[in-house]
Formats: structure tokens, sequence, C-alpha cells
């Protein structure tokens, strides 16, 4: 007789002897049944840890970013880092931006 059928007649019968080995063979199970669920979950929370949806600060535009890393906007191209799960102008605070004023050329030859 394999072992296999003789273990599963020994389970059946219920004898309280295996009782611990039925019960670790149905938290085995369950483990298996439970893994994908909790794999998922995990998954889901590390996605919500980690990624990021916020509106771009600077036109306004939703997407999906990695919080750990500095991402360029996909629409307007600013790059950005993520604070508190918000998009922020990668810029330092206090950093007063300078406007690139056209400066008209003159003629040297007046
Ligand atoms: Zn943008």
């Amino acid at each position: 007789m394999p072992w296999l059928i003789l273990l599963g007649v020994l389970l059946l019968s219920g004898t309280s002897g295996f009782k611990w080995l039925a019960d670790s063979f149905l938290i085995l199970f369950a483990l298996v049944l439970l893994l994908p669920v909790v794999a998922w979950f995990g998954l889901q929370w590390w996605l919500k840890k980690n990624l990021v949806e916020a509106p771009c600060p600077v036109c306004g535009y939703e997407f999906t970013g990695f919080a750990s890393t500095n991402c360029a906007c996909p629409n307007c191209g600013e790059p950005l880092q993520v604070v508190q799960g918000q998009f922020q102008r990668f810029t330092p605070a206090g950093t007063i931006d300078v406007e690139a004023v056209e400066v008209e050329g003159k003629s040297l030859e007046d």
C-alpha cells in the first residue's frame, strides 16, 4: 500500500495522534489558498505606498509616478518630486524662478 493512501486512511480515521497532521495539512491548504490573496493585497499596498497619483502642479495633468524616484510630467515635461503624496516642482523652495527675458538685439552700429 502506498504511503500516501496509508496517510490518507490515517487522516480520515481521525485518530487524535494524527489530528495535528490533518490540522497542519488544512493550514497548509489554507495558506496555499490565501497566499495569492495576501500577495495581491500586498501588491496593492506596495503600489499604494510607492505609486503616487496626483495632478501636475504646473499644468494640472493627472498622472501616476513612483514616489521613490523623481519624475517628469508626461504632459509638460516639468521635473517633479513627490512630497507627501503630491507632486511638487523639483526646484527647491525659495528659489525664485528667473523669467527668461528676451533682450532685443541692439545694433551697435548707431
Ligand atoms: Zn505638467
